[in-house]
């Protein structure tokens, strides 16, 4: 069985006995699950050593670099590897979308006891989902909804929201119960939310400000740096 070198104090990666390992690419700032692939120790070592995802084609028995056509490469922060270091997960700067078929994520058939309905919701994380159901009722032109009077009132009607939400919430983490803070939260999520929506600044963009802001640099960052 082929073994990485442990770099690491940490048991050396189990590949099986094709010498694959499988590779879980998620997107580190929504969270998004973005495809799974297969990696041997060299593919692992090249995207160890480039910052690039890099997988191990079974069909065509070599090493590629996702999206070394597309474009749509995945630049890798962190490989983490499972309990039993059978399984790896790379969090991942996706550039672009990461399935062939066009799709952010491979994800989007969705599994019933009915059968597999396509496409399905992709694999969201809630609060990106919600961003997701915010545009559709924006859009929507029949049904009225909350959402649709608060966009159709701009931003003086969004507004009035944040700032109400806000207090109420601001009181409650000052005296009431866990319960009124995670509510009064919610609400202010819920319309900073209907914000973004009405300036079309994506919720990505938030939280790839949070990441700018912690300033961690990963392995595509050391690796531009060793050049
Ligand atoms: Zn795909």
């Amino acid at each position: 069985m082929p073994q990485i070198r442990p770099p690491l104090a940490t048991p050396s990666i189990t590949f099986d006995s094709n010498g694959l390992v499988t590779a879980i690419a998620q997107d580190r700032a929504t969270g998004e699950v973005r495809m799974v692939a297969w990696m041997n120790a060299e593919a692992l070592d090249k995207t160890l050593a480039t910052g690039l995802a890099t997988f191990y084609s079974r069909s065509r028995q070599k090493l590629w670099v996702k999206g070394e056509t597309s474009g749509h490469r995945l630049r890798v922060h962190s490989v983490l590897a499972d309990c039993d270091a059978d399984t790896l997960l790379l969090l991942v700067d996706p550039e672009g979308a990461s399935c062939h078929t066009g799709r952010p994520t491979c994800f989007f058939r969705l599994v019933t006891p009915e059968g597999v309905a396509e496409p399905g919701r992709t694999a969201l994380p809630y609060l990106f989902e919600l961003e997701e159901t915010v545009a559709e009722r924006a859009s929507a032109t029949a049904e009225r909804s909350y959402t649709r009077s608060l966009l159709d009132g701009g931003a003086a009607k969004i507004n009035v929201k944040i700032e109400e939400e806000a207090s109420e919430l601001a009181r409650a983490i000052a005296g009431e119960s866990d319960e009124r803070v995670a509510s009064e939260a919610a609400d202010v999520l819920y319309h900073v939310l209907v914000g973004l929506r009405l300036r079309g600044v994506p919720l990505r963009s938030v939280v790839e400000t949070l990441l700018a802001r912690s300033a961690r640099s990963g392995l595509a960052e050391k690796a531009s740096r060793q050049k």
